[in-house]
């Protein structure tokens, strides 16, 4: 079934499969593409964006996600899980005679939300929808870290910085992508590597620099055997200034740009259709997910089954649909931050829930609508009226309406990714925040007297206030930091962290796809004379350089 988006007017496809999972749990069809759907899911989620922000009920100084001056009250954790307030104190009766998003909109902006998002956390202030971290700054969609510092996504790692996606890793330094690595630098999908620098693509691989495509490598300059010598004369002098190492990016880009690829990125898959996929089995516009079943329209996904529009949905959900950030989770349908929750619908940052709708808050409730408890006859009877006047209204399914976000559309991920200007994000219905953190003009050191070695610093630069040459904003070096550039022996970066994750990111492949046919025309393949005709989505749009092959190409050439 074809049907034309209603925020961006593009025609897109409903499967076959897809119309009997909307069937399965009742809602209808939905009007939006799977972009736009995403897009709208992305908007309520803002992982980095911090505000210094004391909490409305204890007052205390703390950081929040939240800027000042929201219409509701924000407490920090202590508070809000405290017997302090009480959610049921809000509660709404149901008026027929107006539309349901209005009503949840009221309930919403007067119910206290939890200052960040972080569970069982050692010393880790600044970060946000994380847990069990120690020693940790500035570290976001993490767990299980020590000593680390910037980075999204980074999961049992330590004394890594400036890190996205790295996993089980250690002393790992601008690296993306990554698994079971140690002292790499500068490396984009690199697996149980040890000091490999300004490398892409390589598994099992020692002391390489250049490298691309490098399987069980040890001592390669630009994929050639070099000595202990060599290697260790280059990795000095790359690391000695600011400015080789600017240079060395550059050549490393132009190789990379070069690059054999495998249409996706995806390990132990079967009939998965996306990118940055593991152990993903049918389904289509996956990214960034593990061991999904039976899943579609997901992003940041792990361990979850029978789910479509999802994201960051973690251990264990199922048959949820159109969700943003949830703990083990079955039969939620439009809903953000359900954790432990079963039948939850229309809700809101509800814990240990079963059978809430329109619901903000709530810890262990059964049967509640706008927080307001019934009886399971009634509950039933209310939830079947206001399901019906959204079926009426052709809403019955859909995300939330952009307004209802707490945020500004460049506060969430979705300017991550679904960049979008001021004016294209109010046009589009979402919020804007203008109030941007930190400070202009107030460096102490000018762009043009910044280190340009690490051993002119001494342990005085966290004194000092400097500014970023991309975005102009100041920023500091912690102490913490400056030790790992020490031992590490790099240079100071001359960009604030958020420009720093943002170069990173833009070396990612987008979440797109586009149909394409494999590039191979070695003749030694199983397609022969022939060029290989086999076809796929990929996430390489047409005008990018990388030479882009199927699976059996792919494996044929590197193992
Ligand atoms: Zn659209
Ligand atoms: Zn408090
Ligand atoms: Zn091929
Ligand atoms: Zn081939």
């Amino acid at each position: 079934m074809e049907k034309v988006c209603k925020t961006c007017s593009k025609n897109f496809e409903i499967r076959k499969e897809d119309l009997i999972f909307y069937e399965q749990i009742k809602v209808l069809p939905p009007n939006h593409c799977p972009d736009c759907r995403m897009e709208r899911r992305l908007a309520f989620r803002n992982e980095r964006t911090l505000y210094k922000r004391a909490c409305d009920l204890c007052k205390k100084d703390g950081v929040s996600l939240y800027a000042n001056g929201t219409p509701f009250p924000v407490y920090c954790h202590g508070c809000w899980w405290s017997d302090g307030w009480d959610p049921i104190t809000y509660a709404m009766e149901w008026d027929k005679s107006k539309p349901f998003f209005e009503q949840f909109r009221e309930l919403k902006n007067k119910i206290p939300r939890i200052s960040l998002l972080v569970i069982d956390s050692i010393n880790s202030d600044y970060t946000n929808n994380a847990e069990d971290n120690k020693n940790c700054y500035l570290l976001f969609a993490a767990g299980n870290n020590e000593d680390c510092m910037y980075g999204r996504l980074v999961q049992r790692c330590k004394g890594s910085m400036d890190c996205d996606f790295l996993y089980d890793s250690e002393l790992c330094y601008e690296c993306m992508d990554t698994r079971k690595s140690f002292k790499c630098m500068y490396g984009e999908r690199l697996q149980e590597c040890i000091e490999v620098l300004f490398s892409f693509d390589m598994r099992n691989c020692q002391n390489c620099l250049f490298c691309i495509n490098g399987r069980n490598l040890n001592y390669c300059i630009e994929n050639k055997q070099c000595t202990k010598e060599e290697f260790e004369r280059k990795k000095v002098e790359i690391l000695s200034t600011y400015e080789n190492i600017e240079k060395a990016k550059e050549k490393y880009s132009a190789l990379r740009s070069s690059a054999l690829v495998k249409y996706a990125s995806a390990t132990k898959c079967n009939k998965a259709i996306g990118d940055y996929m593991y152990n993903c089995h049918e389904g289509v516009r996956i990214f960034d997910s593990f061991s999904t079943k039976n899943c579609s329209y997901i992003a940041d996904a792990d361990d979850v089954l029978d789910s479509q529009d999802c994201n960051n949905i973690y251990t264990k959900a199922e048959r949820c649909y159109n969700v943003m950030g949830s703990l083990t989770c079955s039969n939620n349908i439009s809903t953000i931050y359900p954790m432990y929750c079963n039948d939850v619908h229309y809700s809101d940052s509800c814990y240990n829930c079963i059978s809430c709708f329109g619901c903000v808050g709530l810890n262990k409730k059964n049967y509640f609508i706008l927080n307001k408890e019934y009886s399971k006859e009634k509950y039933l009877e209310l939830q079947k009226e206001i399901i019906s006047q959204m079926k009426q209204d052709n809403l019955y399914g859909e995300f939330f309406p952009p307004a209802l976000s707490p945020f500004g559309y460049n506060e969430t991920l979705a300017q991550e990714y679904f960049p979008l200007t001021k004016e294209q994000a109010l046009e589009k219905g979402f919020n804007w925040q203008d109030r941007t953190t930190g400070t202009y003009s107030k460096e102490t050191i000018t762009e043009s007297n910044m280190p340009e070695t690490i051993i002119e610093v001494t342990d005085d630069i966290s004194k000092e206030i400097l500014v970023c040459i991309e975005c102009k904003k100041n920023f500091r070096i912690t102490k913490a930091e400056l030790d790992f550039y020490k031992r590490m022996n790099i240079p100071l970066p001359h960009k604030d962290f958020e420009c720093r994750h943002q170069e990173r990111m833009s070396k990612r492949n987008p979440r797109k796809l586009w149909h394409r046919s494999c590039m191979c025309e070695l003749k030694k393949h199983t397609h022969g004379v022939k060029k290989c005709e086999n076809e796929f989505e990929t996430s390489y749009s047409p005008d990018r350089l990388e030479i882009v092959y199927c699976e059996t190409c792919y494996q044929q050439e590197i193992y």
